[in-house]
């Protein structure tokens, strides 16, 4: 794995064929396509950078940018709070598909400000602490992450909450000025699980102790049989709209023929 230093933030040079129009039309162009075929169409647009939190959705991806030799970068938030499981199928996943995944992790000076505002744990006692450390520890190496990328892709899945249930294959970020493309928007868990057994992908050992959706270990718990599979993130919280903001920023859907802004706070995995 290569480990990226603090840098500066760099915008991703402008891409004037890029934006609401194109996103509607490379939603319609991806929907009939298969999965390696929306990853190479995917790769073949500019810059990708794939964000991968090691969840079961994202290792499919992994597996099939692997396969498929795309030109997508991949990289990974190491809040610096993850379960050991998690850092540990990382070099598996590299020695398993030959990849490098880039670890980018929040800067120091971030991460000691929340701790001497709120304490280590201090995400606990508000929703405002919460954000906070959210936005020291994920938000900002994600601005890192993708400074230089023209096209974001994740593993948002619509059926992973109420909040993503309109995630389109492909959207228009406004806030971050890129492509944003969700190529699995539309399988569902039981196929991506059967996916990956039947090509062994490697997953997260917590998948089976009643982790669906995985993020900081402080702030994720097992679910119980019936409970949405976000229910275990911030479960203190009770707001059922709860994300961490990576994927919060306004866009403009590419599921519609006539786009429309939206808030998309679509879907796991996600760090
Ligand atoms: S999920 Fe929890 S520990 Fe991780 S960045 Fe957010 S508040 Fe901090």
């Amino acid at each position: 794995m290569t480990l990226h230093q603090p840098l500066p933030h760099t915008d991703a040079a402008a891409r004037p064929d890029f934006g609401p129009g194109f996103a509607a039309e490379l939603a319609l162009e991806l929907a009939p396509m298969s999965l390696p075929g929306r990853i190479r169409r995917i790769a073949a647009l500019g810059r990708a950078v794939f964000t991968t939190s090691l969840g079961l959705e994202d290792q499919v991806l992994t597996a099939l940018i692997a396969d498929t030799r795309a030109d997508v970068r991949l990289v990974t938030l190491d809040t610096g709070r993850l379960f050991a499981e998690t850092l540990a199928l990382m070099g598996e996943t590299e020695a398993r598909y030959g990849v490098s995944i880039e670890v980018f992790k929040p800067w120091k000076d971030e991460v000691d400000g929340f701790v001497a505002l709120y304490g280590m744990n201090g995400f606990y006692d508000s929703v405002e602490a919460r954000h906070a450390c959210c936005h020291a520890r994920k938000l900002q190496p994600l601005g890192r992450a993708l400074a230089d990328a023209e096209i974001w892709v994740t593993g948002l899945r619509r059926g992973q909450s109420g909040n993503r249930a309109n995630a389109p294959l492909a959207e228009w970020d406004v806030d971050r000025g890129l492509i944003k493309v969700n190529p699995l928007a539309d399988q569902s868990l039981y196929a991506l699980q059967a996916r990956a057994r039947a090509d062994d992908v490697p997953v997260n050992p917590l998948h089976a102790k009643g982790f669906p959706s995985i993020g900081c270990e402080p702030c994720t718990r097992a679910i119980k049989p019936g409970e949405p599979e976000r229910a275990g993130r911030w479960w203190w919280e009770q707001d059922e709209r709860r994300e961490c903001g990576l994927h919060l920023s306004a866009s403009v859907s590419g599921s519609r023929a006539q786009p429309k802004v939206t808030s998309s706070a679509s879907a796991t995995a996600d760090i």
